[in-house]
């Protein structure tokens, strides 16, 4: 059984070349790290909040609100995002919207959130455990969207490192 630590590193890894290739995202541009270990598999997805949520800043409307709520339930079901062989089980999830740290340490409407206008990233990290060796991972999330244009994929698995650009019409990648 490998650590979930050593996984993490792997991320870090891919993600600290990702952000080499762009400090601010482009809209329409979305990334996706995946790292494995043995039979658990990592795969995070980072989209420009524009693209799947319509804002990148805390929701201030009503409307936005319903919009972030609509989102947190499309991540109840990860096979809209990642598709995988049936032989893989989804272990957990993880979900970080543009708004979530502001949120957590200091509560809600401070005025602090309206100062900066910056970009903003949805980030959805997915774990499963896969019984044998996956050949690819298509992304029906590129169809759900349509100004997600692409996705730039980079992986570490155990037959090897790469790296590609995927779009809605052909959303698989294979290792
Ligand atoms: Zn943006």
């Amino acid at each position: 059984m490998m650590s979930r630590h050593a996984l993490t590193s792997l991320l870090m890894c891919l993600s600290f070349s990702a952000t080499l290739h762009a400090e601010v995202h482009s809209h329409g541009q979305g990334q996706v790290l995946i790292a494995q270990q043995n039979n658990q598999w990592v795969i995070e997805l980072i989209l420009p909040a524009a693209d799947v949520l319509g804002f990148e800043h805390a929701p201030e409307t009503q409307q936005q609100k319903n919009t972030i709520k609509q989102f947190k339930a499309l991540t109840k079901s990860p096979e809209k995002f990642v598709s995988l062989q049936p032989n893989c089980e989804f272990v957990s999830k993880n979900l970080t919207l543009p708004s979530d740290e502001h949120e957590e340490h200091h509560g809600h409407g401070h005025e602090h959130e309206h100062e900066k206008e910056s970009h903003g990233d949805v980030q959805l990290s997915i774990e499963y455990r896969c019984l044998s060796q996956l050949e690819g991972i298509t992304f029906p999330i590129l169809k759900a969207y349509q100004s997600l244009a692409s996705l730039s994929v980079e992986w570490i698995t155990d037959s090897g490192q790469g790296a590609t650009k995927i779009t809605s019409s052909n959303t698989g990648i294979s290792f």
